[in-house]
């Protein structure tokens, strides 16, 4: 049974199809019928709705030449595809009734998909936005990436600290992938090189299969669907049959062991390098099959002219996890397809692109010349070539080379083989000039572009946000959805108090679904009308969710000084995982649940001040969490956070931000208007200053009465054992190298202004509308269109 495809199907159409497909597709009768089985029967009924613009589109971008835009990453942080996939094709009503008819509870099978978790934090989300956006848009493109086995780890508290346990999405069948056997290519790794008459060779040691799986990814309105291709690695020998028949069938399975450890598990590292030959290898093997499969592509649709790739092909690198495409594809050109080094070194680099996303030194990956030569040395070869080249026509300064101490300084790399290069922000690009290509930027000062992050409003506020959609659907139409910058309609209803009223009521909505759900779940009592202050990120240093902690310490203890106050009640809420070598950010965690184990049993102070922290932030919770806050804490030290997404993601969704001069933020403020933005901190060039002034933070907590007693209470254990928390107080006294202490008194005061502004209910609700009215800018379409017009000159 087909589904008429010309027309959106009719609920009695989709409930028919689900029947199908759980018998059919299931082999599971309705009686006895899981809701694992429902769902993957109405993920079928939707995928079905999908094949066809799917096909269309590769067809249509086939016949008409078009030229396509790749966009490889490390990671593509996902979250659920069903109910996204129903929205984008405008069938919530119909899919409603039909699972209605059928007896079934919608949310219960939505609640079922696992997140597909293939990435750890802003990154690879944006790599997700970035995919959604591109089909809604009509943009010939792939996604390529790693299939991991696992994704990021879950995470769970035990006696307040963090325990990660493996995240098994792949346990169960995915309905969404389609897996393409035709599409395979070698990988090698090791061996040597041999060179005859000046023609290089490399004869790899070691070698597995790449098997791409395809999962569409259907645009806004359901009219076109790119393809997001993930790599799994096979063993080129399945096993070792000589040692089977000898009885030893451990040692016979190791091959296939071996190789599938590449797509086995996602690196859970956020922001710092993992210096790991495991991760070498992962950046080349998904590197070197999305470069085979693009050049098999353009030579079935153009010939075997390689000149015109640049013409047809736009690469771009989502940071440096990808940057050894430069070498590859100067190896592809050059050793496989024939091309001279200078050909080939020319039209690589009007291929590529690279996106930075950190000024982080530690997070800039680097990997030594040993490690490089053993795992690929060919590619080592080529890298020196690269940098030769680079000497000889720009006469650059030793401290710019690639190679450096024995080490390949892969941002570099990047960076001298990428057409364009791109920050995430106004700040951070203005930074990336300035600070860590300062050198490069001179000799190539037209290269780097300024793109700032996006999210999708598709999935960050239509399904996130069901009450706020509906309201701006009755204010301004539904036009928003594909075009964000409609919400400026709102800014002529800022002073329409039945509209304040109906947004305060979306809003109400919302903090009731999460006080009864998520926090019911964790045992928080939360009362719907205390202002919720939302922080949810990875758990990082320069975030500064010490501040965050420190600043409710200090306020609990005010309150307990004066319980009869007008204080105004806050739940503050935490959400995010560290690294799991990452002491410091695991501290903080620590920290913040054995305070809040105190603070909300104290019943002196508890109808003012709780604290929650749902386990295992990912973006399912997000979505959650997001549209119930009141405040969105951005408070990084300034010039650290390269753009955030979360920002974005809660002023569309109506959050006042309090926040630091940092990533789009600043951007964030000038839009919606700084008296709409509660600002508080140093900027990044005082906060440089700040850090190299000896003692800069006893200096700044002897100033602040407020951080003192807050440090005061932990070094006494009000909160727990005091000896955890020692070296975290030692390193906050002596060095505190992301400012802490010297934000913090600022930070406190930005606060109570905060509580002011939320007593005045009627003007809060004001600014909130400004802050949604404001936020178009933000939607990821609008990125695109940028990435399009300045780097991948398509459209
Ligand atoms: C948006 C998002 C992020 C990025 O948040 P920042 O505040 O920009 O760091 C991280 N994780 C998830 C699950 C997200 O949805």
């Amino acid at each position: 049974m087909r589904p008429d495809l010309t027309e959106l199907p009719s609920a009695k159409s989709l409930a028919d199809q689900i029947l199908y497909h759980l018998t059919h597709t299931q082999g599971r009768g309705p009686e006895f019928a899981t809701v694992f089985d429902w769902r993957l029967a109405v993920s079928y009924t939707i995928r079905d709705l999908i094949v066809t613009p799917w096909m269309a589109g590769h067809r249509a971008s086939r016949d008409q030449k078009l030229k396509r835009v790749y966009y490889l990453s490390m990671e593509f942080l996902i979250g659920r595809i069903l109910e996204d996939a129903i929205i984008n094709l405008e069938l919530e009503p119909q899919m409603e009734e039909a699972l209605s008819t059928l007896g079934l509870d919608e949310h219960e099978i939505l609640d079922d998909e696992p997140d597909a978790a293939l990435g750890n934090g802003g990154l690879g989300r944006l790599a997700a936005c970035f995919m959604e956006s591109l089909s809604s848009l009509g943009v010939p493109a792939f996604g390529y990436g790693i299939r991991y086995e696992h994704g990021l780890f879950r995470q769970r508290f035990e006696g307040g600290q963090q325990v990660e346990a493996p995240e098994d999405w792949l346990n169960q069948p995915h309905p969404w992938e389609f897996v393409r056997i035709d599409y395979s290519y070698t990988i090698g790794f090791k061996g040597h090189v041999e060179t005859v008459d000046g023609q290089s060779t490399w004869l790899p040691g070691e070698s597995v299969i790449a098997r791409a799986y395809d999962t569409p990814v259907i645009g806004w309105q359901g009219n076109w669907a790119n393809t997001l291709r993930l790599w799994g690695a096979q063993p080129t020998n399945l096993f070792d049959l000589h040692r089977f028949n000898a009885g030893d069938y451990a040692a016979a399975a190791e091959p296939e062991a071996l190789a599938r450890t590449l797509s086995r598990v996602l690196y859970p590292d956020d922001t710092t390098d993992q210096g790991k030959e495991l991760r070498l290898k992962q950046e080349y093997f998904l590197t070197s099959a999305a470069l085979q499969d693009i050049i098999r592509r353009f030579v079935a649709e153009h010939g075997e002219n390689l000149a015109h790739l640049p013409d047809k092909v736009a690469i771009q690198l989502n940071d440096t996890h990808p940057a050894i495409a430069g070498p590859e594809l100067i190896r592809l050109l050059m050793d496989e397809h024939g091309l001279s080094f200078p050909e080939a070194l020319d039209l690589s680099r009007r291929t590529l692109n690279y996106t930075n996303h950190t000024l982080l030194p530690e997070a800039l990956e680097r990997w030594s010349t040993w490690l490089m030569g053993q795992v690929l040395p060919r590619h080592l070869q080529i890298i020196q070539m690269i940098d030769d080249d680079h000497r000889a026509s720009t006469h650059r300064p030793a401290h710019v080379a690639i190679v450096q101490h024995d080490e390949v300084r892969m941002g570099e790399l990047a960076f001298i083989m990428a057409g364009k290069v791109n920050g995430v922000s106004a700040l951070h690009t203005d930074l990336v000039r300035s600070t860590v290509f300062a050198d490069l930027h001179k000799l190539h000062p037209d290269r780097i572009v300024n793109e700032t992050n996006g999210v999708t409003p598709r999935r960050w506020l239509r399904l996130a946000n069901p009450p706020l959609a509906r309201l701006l659907d009755q204010t301004i139409g539904t036009g928003w959805t594909g075009d964000l910058d409609q919400l400026d309609g709102l800014k002529a209803h800022a002073a329409d108090a039945a509209f304040l009223e109906a947004l305060r009521d979306a809003k109400r909505q919302n903090k009731e679904s999460l006080s009864n759900g998520l926090l019911a779940d964790l045992g928080v009592k939360a009362d719907p009308d205390a202002l919720f202050d939302v922080q949810v990120k990875r758990m990082h240093e320069y975030k500064r969710q010490l501040l965050n902690i420190l600043e409710t310490i200090a306020l609990w203890h005010r309150i307990h000084a004066s319980p009869n106050g007008d204080w105004v009640p806050r739940l503050k809420i935490f959400g995010g995982k560290a690294a799991p070598g990452y002491w410091i950010a695991k501290t903080v965690i620590h920290l913040i649940n054995d305070v809040a184990r105190t603070i909300n049993d104290d019943p002196v102070t508890s109808k003012y001040l709780k604290i929650a922290y749902p386990p295992n932030y990912n973006v399912s919770m997000a979505e959650k969490l997001i549209p119930a806050a009141d405040l969105s804490e951005q408070i990084s030290t300034a010039g650290k956070e390269a753009s955030g997404t979360g920002n974005m993601k809660f002023t569309m969704n109506g959050a006042l931000t309090i926040g630091t001069l940092d990533g789009a933020n600043v951007e964030i403020r000038d839009l919606v208007g700084p008296e709409n933005f509660f600002l508080f901190g140093l900027t990044a060039e005082e906060a440089a200053q700040e850090k190299a002034r000896p003692g800069h933070a006893r200096l700044a907590i002897e100033k602040s009465e407020d951080m003192q007693v807050a440090l005061q209470l932990i070094a006494e254990g009000r909160f727990g054992r005091p000896e955890h928390y020692y070296a975290l107080l030692d390193r906050t006294w002596n060095d505190d190298p992301f400012l802490v202490a010297s934000d913090f008194d600022d930070y406190f005061a930005c606060q109570r202004r905060v509580d002011a502004a939320y007593k005045d209910s009627r003007d809060w609700d004001r600014m909130s509308t400004l802050n949604i009215a404001s936020s178009g800018f933000f939607s990821s379409d609008r990125t695109i269109r940028g990435y399009m017009k300045d780097i991948w000159k398509v459209g």
